[in-house]
């Protein structure tokens, strides 16, 4: 999943926005589309207000690749002064040159392992748990409790404390 998905993607169960990204593996970057082209899309989804800056601050990351994680510190802080209603002309005027970053990042960066958690219902989505990453929203009856408890086993040394308090697998 690109990390530009987590901008629109909401809880299944209780619509909360945004959710909050836990990076478990990082995946191959996507470069078959065009720079300029990417900085369409992103400069028509700041003017839709489809780009999320809180969505931005929630992102937490588990992977250790040190250049990837520094892209991710530097997007929180080129974000870090805007909320949710934000204008979109100021934002363009104070990204500046840092644009082509931004798309480089939030366009072409994959996850291929992770968790969508829903901060209210604190319900927890994975990435990658049967296909790398594509992230399965599901209602709780078509939940897989099998491949949940495999899953989170396979990466549960890694979570954050807050993140393992709150994991069910009883849905
Ligand atoms: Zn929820």
């Amino acid at each position: 999943m690109r990390l530009w998905l987590q901008n629109i993607i909401a809880c299944p169960i209780c619509k909360t926005h945004p959710l909050q990204l836990v990076v478990l593996k990082w995946g191959e970057a996507d470069s078959s589309i065009e720079a300029d082209k990417l900085t369409k899309f992103f400069l028509n989804d700041l003017e839709k207000k489809i780009i999320s800056p809180t969505s931005i601050q929630s992102i937490i990351v588990v992977d250790d690749d040190k250049l990837l994680n520094q892209k991710i510190e530097k997007l929180k802080v080129l974000f870090n002064e805007f909320k949710i209603d934000y204008d979109p002309d100021s934002l363009i005027k104070k990204i500046g040159s840092d644009t082509e970053f931004i798309v480089d990042v939030m366009y072409r960066v994959n996850v291929k392992n992770g968790l969508l958690k829903c901060p209210k219902c604190k319900r927890w989505f994975p990435i990658g748990s049967s296909i790398d990453g594509i992230p399965e929203m599901l209602p709780d009856n078509l939940r897989d409790k099998i491949k949940d408890e495999k899953f989170i086993a396979l990466w549960l040394d890694k979570l954050p404390d807050e993140l393992k308090r709150d994991i069910r697998l009883d849905y």
